[in-house]
């Protein structure tokens, strides 16, 4: 519940107990209010959180609620982000349009709107070849930002879509975030290259992320820090939701004989009888990703029985809302791990890492 007569604070990062606040400028070491805990609340990083018992002196206070929170991803470990980059390298590791698709339909699925940003062009043989990527995906209505860091730094068009707002990084390892980050605030000195050494050790093995501030004198220009987030598996979903979230068969769709269509083999798909209008490369990733989903949904049905219902509303020029089933644990037993929990965790078993935060 929230008290709006307290002040608000943002909670910028966590590490054991302590809960970072900044407030007016200021960051606050805080404690959890006893009623959080009771309540089952868990403060996330990313947070806005009303504080009580304020030393301004000692730089102390209190959490007293958490703010309804407008989006929440990984598990949750940041919440209210405004946006999300996804990092791709053109080159070193060398593009993956499956796997840039992953990460696009997972933060849509998620509420966000994603931004494309392709890095290292320098590395490209001709400009034309980054084209062709970038006028992909713009065609679909996602944002594209061109970056050499190394060559030419930070674009000022980036800087401006960071601004007075909350982004996080996501992309695999070696793309070039930490040198993004860096040439963005050289205060942060993060750690860059040496893949196996960072997975190893370091930043990239907290579990938490922490938001950064660009510069020290806006407390409101955010990019989460999240380590983990290069092999980041998003919330899971069932093959219906992947379905209605790609935005490639929104003039198509709705003339499919059969409303639950998902354009593999039925007859008298409207998809698939246009699939000459319809990327090659985004039609193998729509068949990976429903593949993953139904997966998904079989490892869920193997430890679940009940079935609740419900309606997600997707926006956007001829998507649908769509029937959401989630499903619930055989016998559920409420001192162990929601089935969800427990997927989740088996997926992340090898991310099992410890809790210490570098500060
Ligand atoms: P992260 O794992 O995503 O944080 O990636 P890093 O920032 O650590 O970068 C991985 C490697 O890519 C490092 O060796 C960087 O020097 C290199 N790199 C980063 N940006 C660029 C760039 O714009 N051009 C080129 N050629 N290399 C880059
Ligand atoms: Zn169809």
């Amino acid at each position: 519940m929230s008290e709006p007569s307290l002040p608000t604070g943002r909670l910028l990062k966590r590490h054991s107990q302590f809960y970072y606040v900044e407030f007016e400028g200021i960051v606050y070491e805080c404690m959890g209010r006893g009623n959080l805990k009771k309540a089952g609340l868990e403060p996330t990083v990313g947070d806005f959180v009303t504080l009580d018992s304020i030393e301004v002196q000692a730089k102390t206070a209190r959490i007293a609620s958490i703010l309804p929170r407008k989006n929440a991803l990984g598990r949750p470990s940041v919440t209210n982000a405004d946006g999300v980059f996804v990092v791709c390298a053109f080159r070193e590791p060398s593009f993956d349009l499956t796997q840039t698709d992953r990460y696009l339909t997972h933060i849509a699925l998620n509420g966000l709107q994603p931004v494309l940003c392709i890095t290292k062009i320098d590395l490209a043989d001709s400009p034309l070849d980054v084209e062709v990527i970038k006028s992909l995906y713009e065609r679909l209505g996602v944002p594209v930002e061109l970056l050499s860091v190394k060559r030419d730094g930070v674009p000022d068009s980036l800087k401006q879509r960071m601004k007075d707002r909350m982004h996080v990084l996501a992309g695999p390892s070696g793309s070039g975030k930490s040198s993004l980050l860096n040439a963005l605030n050289n205060q942060l000195k993060l750690r860059i290259g040496d893949v196996s050494d960072k997975n190893a050790r370091g930043r990239h093995t907290t579990r938490h992320a922490s938001l950064l501030q660009i510069d020290e004198n806006d407390p409101h220009t955010l990019v989460a820090d999240t380590p983990g987030f290069s092999n980041l598996r998003f919330d899971q979903c069932i093959p219906a939701d992947i379905e209605a979230i790609f935005p490639d068969f929104s003039d198509y769709r709705n003339d499919c004989a059969f409303s639950d269509c998902l354009h593999l083999t039925e007859t008298d798909c409207s998809v698939k009888n246009n699939m000459n209008t319809i990327a090659a490369s985004r039609y193998a990733s729509y068949k990976v990703l429903i593949e993953e989903a139904r997966e998904y949904e079989a490892l869920l049905k193997k430890t679940s029985s009940k079935v609740e219902r419900g309606y997600k509303h997707l926006d956007g020029e001829g998507s649908k809302s769509i029937e959401i089933v989630r499903l619930q644990e055989k016998n559920r037993d409420p001192g162990r791990k929601t089935v969800r929990q427990k997927v989740d965790l088996w997926l992340h078993e090898e991310e099992n890492q410890d809790d210490s935060l570098d500060l």
